[in-house]
């Protein structure tokens, strides 16, 4: 069975590249409510890692680490591997993409005004947070684009 372990113990793939652990926020972790495998996490240390996108340093902290394991449950191997603001950009990204996958069909066929013009701000709000475009988002909004300068050209008569 296993030892209760010391904290310095810890084993390194929990907290694996990150740039430093603070040992004395140490939290005891109540194993009974991780979900995990084989080895849980016996400890929470507060710990400081380089952004996956940004680059910047930012800390994953003790507390928050036990909602992520014994509240939200998530596997007791996950890291968190990006700051607080690329998480929250990269879910109002999928986000952004789950509108456009749901608007653009009915868009491109029989699209209103209004689903025209919500697509092409979807793409701009895109574009902004990922860089360019795939071409087909390109072709998209060079389409809709021509089409409401038709329709507010027509409106002017
Ligand atoms: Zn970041």
């Amino acid at each position: 069975m296993h030892r209760n372990t010391g904290i310095k113990d810890i084993p390194p793939h929990f907290y694996w590249g990150s740039l430093e652990l603070d040992y004395s926020t140490a939290i005891a972790a109540n194993v009974a409510l991780q979900n995990c495998t084989v080895m849980p996490r016996r400890w929470y240390v507060d710990a400081r890692f380089r952004c996956a996108d940004c680059g910047n340093e930012f800390l994953w902290s003790a507390k928050e680490q036990q909602v992520w394991f014994e509240t939200y449950k998530f596997f007791v191997d996950s890291l968190k591997t990006r700051c607080d603001e690329c998480c929250l950009r990269r879910s109002e990204v999928l986000h952004l993409r789950q509108e456009y996958d749901a608007l653009i069909g009915e868009a491109r066929s029989q699209g209103s005004v209004e689903q025209k013009e919500r697509i092409l701000e979807i793409l701009e709000k895109l574009e902004s947070s990922c860089g360019p475009l795939p071409d087909k988002m390109c072709e998209t909004r060079e389409l809709f684009c021509k089409q409401l300068m038709k329709l507010n050209g027509a409106s002017e008569h």
